[in-house]
């Protein structure tokens, strides 16, 4: 049977931006409700150290999420594992309906959805996908103890992955289209320094080669960008880490999005095109992708959804003449 649950703000997503709306929703007195999707606290949960979440030098991605759900619950924020499957933005109260069965309405929205990492889309990639090919080195990296691994990716993520891999395999080869990598300096400096890792310039993937039976990658075909020259690389893991595209599948057709799917806010705001849904983080941000920008979002989208209940009249007792986030929390 299915059950309804009404909340004046859902949130949807479970990164930093939907833990840090959690939060401030909460102290806002909105009692939010939360619902964590399928990668319960987010991107963070697939990397290891993250070294620029502002107080801590160095924590596990996995913790920080732990800790930001913890937060977010003692502030009173209802978490819920669930998966949200299609939102009616037609009419309010807003309807969300859970993979649980579980339909819930909302006065106002807070999209934080984040983004989810792209793949090449080669015929062979998707074959050896889980029996060889991965997107995620901290889950899978254990598999290649002592073997040789290719990392494909320029950016943060691909040299963050290949640095990580090292602590399992033999060797990593880092595969890149261009000879310069868009990751931060710090990163690049360890990559470089690091013996393991072999960067293989101005090469693409054109295919995972392996065995059929049982399923199990045996290396790639790799070309170069510029001649064409096919090089053939013997590794047992492949790692594709080409960057992250947008999860805007509940609101694409809805919702106004750029730069491949990004959903657009009004400038220097968290409000969508639609009054009463918000949107924040990875999910609108094609530019800067942090954490920590991500949660700042996530704390605009609060203080923004209580402004604008209060003057829909949703919330009582709140001043619409003080400065957001002035005076937010009742006491
Ligand atoms: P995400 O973290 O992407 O979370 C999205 C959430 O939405 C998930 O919980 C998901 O389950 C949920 N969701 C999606 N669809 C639905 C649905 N239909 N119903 C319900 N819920 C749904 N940034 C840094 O600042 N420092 C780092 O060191 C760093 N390292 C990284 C390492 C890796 C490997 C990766 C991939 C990213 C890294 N980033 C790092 C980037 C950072 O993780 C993101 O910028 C940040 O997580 C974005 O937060 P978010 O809240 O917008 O969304
Ligand atoms: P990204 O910065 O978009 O980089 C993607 C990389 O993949 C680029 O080098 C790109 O090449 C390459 N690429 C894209 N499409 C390709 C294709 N079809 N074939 C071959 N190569 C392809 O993505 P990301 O590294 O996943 O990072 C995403 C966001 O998360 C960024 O904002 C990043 O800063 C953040 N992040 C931060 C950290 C950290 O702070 N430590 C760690 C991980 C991620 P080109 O360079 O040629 O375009």
């Amino acid at each position: 049977m299915s059950d309804t649950r009404h909340t004046k703000v859902l949130i949807i997503g479970s990164g930093p931006a939907g833990y840090t709306a959690g939060i401030y929703a909460s102290r806002a007195m909105l009692d939010p409700i939360l619902v964590q999707g399928i990668e319960p606290g987010g991107q963070l949960t697939t990397t290891t150290e993250v070294e620029n979440w502002p107080g801590d030098t160095e924590v596990q991605g996995p913790d920080l999420m732990i800790r930001m759900q913890d937060h977010a619950k003692a502030m009173g924020c209802e978490v819920i594992g669930d998966i949200i499957t299609k939102l009616d933005t037609t009419s309010r109260p807003f309807k969300a309906t859970g993979d649980s069965g579980t339909v819930y309405t909302a006065d106002a929205v807070i999209l934080a959805t984040g983004a989810r990492a792209k793949w090449l889309g080669l015929e062979t990639e998707e074959k050896f996908k889980g029996f060889g090919v991965s997107a995620c080195a901290t889950c899978d990296g254990f598999f290649y103890r002592g073997q040789e691994i290719v990392v494909i990716g320029g950016g943060n993520t691909a040299v963050e992955e290949a640095l990580f891999l090292t602590n399992f395999a033999s060797k990593v080869t880092l595969v890149h289209r261009r000879d310069e990598l868009r990751a931060e300096a710090i990163l690049i400096d360890r990559l470089m320094k690091n013996p393991k890792i072999e960067p293989l310039w101005f090469h693409e993937l054109v295919e995972v080669t392996g065995t059929e039976s049982p399923l199990s990658v045996e290396g790639v075909k790799v070309k170069h960008t510029k001649t064409g020259e096919i090089t053939e690389i013997l590794c047992k893991g492949v790692f594709v880490a080409i960057g992250h595209a947008p999860s805007n599948e509940l609101v694409k057709d809805v919702l106004e999005t750029h730069m491949g799917g990004y959903v657009v806010t009004k400038p220097d705001s968290t409000e969508t095109s639609i009054p009463g849904i918000f949107a924040a983080g990875d999910l609108t941000d094609h530019k800067y992708r942090q954490a920590v920008t991500s949660a700042g979002m996530g704390c605009m989208a609060a203080l923004e959804a209580e402004r604008w209940l209060a003057e829909q009249g949703e919330v009582e007792g709140r001043d619409v003449s003080e400065p957001l986030g002035y005076g937010a929390v009742a006491e």
